[in-house]
């Protein structure tokens, strides 16, 4: 394929093919390092991407769609002969509508500026993964991501009211409409939300926005034994307390913050540890706080409250920087992202001490969302490495869990998905697959 002679035609957008330059789409924030892409594309209009559909179609690659490139599960890497689709050029502005409750925005959008477009007009858009200020818009919709606060507000997808997307005709079709009502017909929006690019490309949506919280009680709890923290967000949840978010580190984790962490971090207390928020109305009052206090009998002794914003800030920058210092810390981890019911992370917590992996954990405990790490991955044999990944996965699996909770399955987890997941899913999975992208072009190899 002469690649200059092919992509000659193409306008409104632009085409890198030096080699160099396509180093930087090897990679995204998982562990994997794919061969480069044929080319980069970086569209500008719905004519480009009408071209480019028509060129893959006839030249036989495959369009990898790229956001921000913070994706932890490889999706917009290339696996096979691939050009990237890097979505960061494409127009539009974010559009606020009071009156409909809601916020347009293009693909290209960054979350942290969508965010704040909502919080400008007073108004709340609660997805926070906990890359929002890198991430785009687009590559939040394509993973339906989630963060903290989805222990209460859930994932992206529940506030997606429509999806502008590129199906495999080359066209651009708004799925849904800017209504939380909308039932002619099943809703096709929600099926390109954490699709990860295999069923068209989003270039834009509309989504659902809510009054901003007036209060928040942030709470930092200490605990001197884990085994007590690990039944409480069940205890809460079963008393009548819904938090915003229940993020946790265990002792393993919580001892490489002291030992190697920031200044913040060194001084962190307890031998688990887990921050608490709350935003519901009345939250900072003495009632609430009693209730709480009550549920929370002796482990209430070490508890901390954020007295004022910045108090607040410092507590979740902590929990935020995470990631990024373990991984800088431990480049060659897995970072993996199971999830099981709030009632069965006892069970999930003795099972993975039974399985003897070299593992620390953090996260969403809230959610039953934990990102176990092994950090010595990189040392370790690749079979091996596999095989205590498959078990950290049927355990997950066995206690009416997943294998992932947000990042997605990509490629990284493609082939236990494909082993883990059931049949009649997997079939149902490859026939939209047929039905929406009958020639193969969107995002190949990934998740089916
Ligand atoms: C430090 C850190 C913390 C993170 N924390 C969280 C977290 O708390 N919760 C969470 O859910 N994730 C988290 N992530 C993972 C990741 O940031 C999110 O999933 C993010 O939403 C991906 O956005 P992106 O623009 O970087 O997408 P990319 O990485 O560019 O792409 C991700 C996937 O979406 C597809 N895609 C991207 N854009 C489009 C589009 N417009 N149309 C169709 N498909 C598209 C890609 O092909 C790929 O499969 C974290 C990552 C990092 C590095």
């Amino acid at each position: 394929m002469n690649l200059v002679h092919v992509f000659s035609h193409l306008t409104e957008c632009e085409v890198v093919l030096d080699p160099e330059a396509l180093e930087s789409f090897r990679r995204d924030e998982s562990h994997l390092l794919q061969p480069p892409p044929l080319a980069m594309v970086r569209p500008r209009s719905p004519g480009a991407l009408w071209s480019l559909v028509a060129l893959a179609r006839s030249e036989g690659f495959g369009l990898v769609p790229r956001g921000a490139g913070t994706g932890k599960a490889g999706g917009c890497l290339s696996a096979g002969p691939s050009v990237v689709v890097d979505l960061g050029g494409w127009p539009g502005a974010i559009q606020v509508s009071r009156p409909d409750l809601c916020l347009s925005a293009p693909c290209s959008a960054w979350l942290r500026d969508v965010k704040g477009a909502a919080e400008a007009a007073g108004l709340f858009y609660p997805p926070d993964p906990n890359s929002w200020p890198l991430c785009a818009f687009g590559g939040s919709l394509a993973t339906n991501a989630g963060g903290p606060n989805a222990c209460k507000y859930g994932m992206t997808r529940h506030w997606v009211l429509s999806v502008d997307a590129l199906l495999s005709d080359g066209e651009i079709h708004t799925l849904g409409i800017a209504s939380v009502k909308a039932n002619a017909g099943p809703n096709l929006a929600q099926l390109m939300v954490g699709s990860e690019g295999i069923f068209g490309l989003i270039v834009g949506a509309t989504v659902r926005l809510i009054p901003q919280p007036v209060e928040r009680l942030t709470l930092l709890l200490p605990v001197d034994r884990f085994e007590d923290l690990i039944g409480l967000p069940g205890d809460l949840c079963a008393a009548g307390f819904l938090p915003a978010a229940f993020e946790f580190f265990d002792p393993a984790v919580l001892a490489e913050l002291r030992a190697h962490g920031p200044e913040e971090a060194r001084r962190l207390p307890g031998e688990a540890l887990a921050l608490l928020e709350f935003d519901d109305r009345g939250c900072t009052e003495e009632p609430f706080m009693a209730g709480l206090l009550d549920v929370l009998g002796p482990l209430a002794a070490h508890l901390r409250m954020a007295s004022d914003a910045r108090q607040r800030e410092d507590l979740w920058a902590v929990r935020r920087m995470t990631s990024a210092f373990l991984k800088e810390r431990h480049p060659r981890k897995v970072s993996e992202d199971i999830v099981v019911p709030r009632s069965r992370l006892k069970e999930f917590f003795a099972g993975l001490e039974a399985l003897k992996i070299a593992a620390v954990t953090y996260g969403h405990l809230g959610d039953g969302n934990l990102h176990v790490n092994l950090l010595a991955a990189g040392e370790t044999e690749p079979a091996e490495l596999e095989a205590q990944l498959m078990a950290l996965f049927r355990l997950a699996v066995s206690l009416g869990g997943t294998l992932s909770g947000e990042h997605g399955i990509g490629l990284a987890k493609r082939s236990a998905f494909l082993e883990l997941a059931d049949p009649g899913q997997l079939a149902l999975l490859r026939s939209l697959k047929a039905a929406l992208d009958p020639d193969g072009i969107f995002n190949p190899g990934k998740v089916i």
